[in-house]
């Protein structure tokens, strides 16, 4: 159970004269403290509402289970309305409405105590009178995840004001929803769990693993610094696991996770640092990028507008840094470009991204004539929720912990194989489905969270991942032959004990299936990254349709192309957005 208090005092006599509210059925308002409660995304949220003569005095949440980070928002934007203006009728948050939802219920059922009328609350706010609003930094950065925040604290540490623009209503796009897997060559730890590797082999894994398709001087550049990418992460308070393993389609054992889950650790290392008193980074929330502004061939800012209609100039005297993400959630982009799947990625198949991954980025610097390189290279992956395509619900992301197969209950790949290879082989099964089968040595069971947040125990009661004492039992569960399954299982712990010969070719396992209780859990291919965007060169300068660079302008992050060929490596995403994001920062604060 979490606890984080939330309080928002008013102040002056004249903001709480215009806050009057109506009291419910006529009564009067009741003063003191109220308490109120109602169920979120993660349980019960319990607020106190401090009343005073039919005024919103202060809110303060005494209890609340929900994610971290996704209900920071919802909650300050839900207790700020109803604090300041007296009013209910706010936006859900996109991708935490149970939680706006919650915190707005939680407050109402603590009001209805107070006797005040919460219907008048949930009434239209007065209009908002639009405004232009100019601004001005020394870098202007169009993007608020990974990307993005690494370009603007490394900015800011070279001494630069920066201003990002963040669409959505919270930081980390993609990035804060990722599995926080990041392939980093570093032998110091490798060496010590006896794992070999090298800047050389990463390379070769990198530039190989994507149909040597990738401009190998930044697959280069990406390799050789992402050792330094962590270090700096560290430097900025971010805390590591002390393993490394592999995930899904990583090729081999260098993925390193922080210990926060999923994204959120990247997220929060560069929320708490531009926190500082000193960061000289502002952040726009709810903003929405629609155009670069160029003058004299250089360009020199941005239009945006807000969610109340507000328009903005963002004028950038060093550099303005393109990091909006990739169009994994738009369905138009991915059937117009896609060249690998056939025409498959319709409204349909379903995707693992953030809704704001609509590739806006990519549009808008090619309005501005930059090119695009790899357009047609989309990547699925096979471990999606049936039902969301999200990663939500997955057991585990790690290679080492599992075994895949069909409803027929066989294996049918090898799970450490390519992710294009992965969902071409999924997609040939049975109701392009299959089953991850873990035993319960390797990963969470019970209440301890897995990487996506769930419980194990939570996900079992929602019918999204099924448990059993044998392997038979778990079988009869999925509807399969239990002696096939058996069979199956069998047969990859001879591999492990290497009296058994490879199967599929499969290299990669720490342990066999053998500690009851065993796991299932049914996934299916979504669509995952898009390799392509904007072309890009060392210094992550944008380049034109006529193989110019754009004077002013960078790009960093998923929005660019160029760096994993047709098939991006598990955990490849994460080091690519670090290593050229910090790039941009310092070349635009450079003048590069
Ligand atoms: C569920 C999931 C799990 C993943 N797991 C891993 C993993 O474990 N390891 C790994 O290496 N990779 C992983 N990836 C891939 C990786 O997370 C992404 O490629 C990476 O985070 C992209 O970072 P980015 O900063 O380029 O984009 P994002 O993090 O998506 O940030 C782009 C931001 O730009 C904003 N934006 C877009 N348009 C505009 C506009 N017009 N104006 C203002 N703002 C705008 C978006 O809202 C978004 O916040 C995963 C991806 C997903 C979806």
């Amino acid at each position: 159970m979490k606890t984080k208090r939330f309080i928002y005092i008013l102040a002056g006599v004249m903001l709480i004269a215009s806050l009057i509210i109506g009291c419910a059925g006529g009564g009067r308002a009741r003063t003191g403290v109220f308490t109120g409660s109602a169920i979120g995304h993660g349980g019960t949220i319990i607020v106190e509402v401090a009343v005073d003569s039919g005024n919103i005095i202060s809110i303060d949440v005494i209890q609340h289970s929900e994610t971290p980070f996704f209900y920071e928002r919802p909650f300050e934007r839900v207790i700020s309305a109803a604090v300041n203006d007296g009013n209910l009728n706010v936006d859900n948050v996109t991708g935490a409405t149970l939680s706006t939802m919650g915190i707005r219920a939680a407050i109402a059922d603590a009001l209805s105590d107070a006797r005040i009328n919460t219907r008048r609350m949930m009434l239209p706010r007065p209009a908002h009178t639009a405004r232009n609003i100019q601004m001005a930094a020394d870098v202007v950065v169009v993007g608020g995840g990974g990307a993005g925040l690494a370009a603007a604290v490394t900015a800011s540490q070279l001494g630069a004001s920066v201003i990002v623009v963040e669409k959505m209503s919270m930081l980390g796009g993609n990035t804060i929803i990722a599995g926080g897997a990041i392939n980093i060559v570093n032998p110091e730890l490798q060496r010590r769990i006896g794992i070999q590797d090298s800047i050389d082999l990463h390379f070769r894994h990198t530039f190989d693993g994507g149909g040597q398709l990738a401009n190998p001087e930044l697959v280069r550049i990406m390799v050789e610094n992402a050792l330094d990418g962590k270090n700096w992460l560290s430097s900025l308070g971010l805390v590591w696991e002390e393993q490394v393993s592999t995930a899904i389609g990583a090729l081999h054992p260098r993925s390193h996770n922080p210990v926060m889950p999923i994204g959120t650790g990247y997220i929060d290392a560069y929320q708490r640092f531009i926190a500082r008193p000193n960061s000289n980074i502002q952040v726009l929330l709810d903003t929405r990028a629609t155009e670069f502004v160029m003058q004299g061939g250089r360009v020199t800012g941005v239009r945006a507008t807000n969610r109340l209609g507000d328009s903005f100039t963002l004028t950038a005297s060093r550099g303005v840094i393109n990091a909006a993400g990739g169009f994994g959630s738009n369905v138009e982009m991915r059937m117009r470009y896609d060249e690998l799947w056939d025409g498959r990625l319709d409204h349909r198949i379903q995707t693992t991204n953030h809704p704001g991954a609509t590739g806006e980025g990519i549009a808008m610097a090619q309005a501005i004539g930059a090119a695009v390189v790899d357009m047609g290279f989309i990547q699925l992956l096979p471990i999606g929720d049936p039902r969301t395509g999200s990663l939500s619900g997955v057991l585990s992301i790690m290679v080492e912990d599992y075994i895949q197969v069909n409803e027929q209950g066989r294996r049918y790949v090898a799970e450490d194989a390519r992710r294009d290879v992965l969902v071409a082989s999924t997609f040939a099964q049975t109701n392009s489905a299959m089953y991850l089968i873990l035993d319960s040595r390797l990963f969470p069971i019970g209440n301890e969270s897995t990487v996506f947040g769930d419980t194990v125990n939570s996900l079992v009661h929602y019918g999204r991942a099924h448990r059993a004492n044998s392997i038979p039992d778990l079988a009869r569960m999925l509807g399969m032959d239990p002696n096939v399954l058996q069979e199956t299982v069998n047969r990859y712990n001879a591999m492990v004990d290497g009296t058994l010969q490879c199967e599929f070719g499969r290299g990669i396992w720490r342990h066999r299936i053998e500690t009851p209780p065993f796991f299932a859990n049914r996934r299916v291919p979504t669509i995952h990254h898009t390799m392509g965007g904007v072309v890009i060169d060392r210094y992550t300068r944008v380049i034109d349709v006529n193989g110019n660079i754009i004077p002013g302008f960078y790009a960093a992050g998923e929005v660019t192309g160029g760096i994993h060929g047709n098939n991006r490596l598990g955990a490849n995403a994460l080091t690519d957005i670090l290593v050229f994001g910090r790039i941009a920062g310092e070349s635009a604060v450079r003048g590069r």
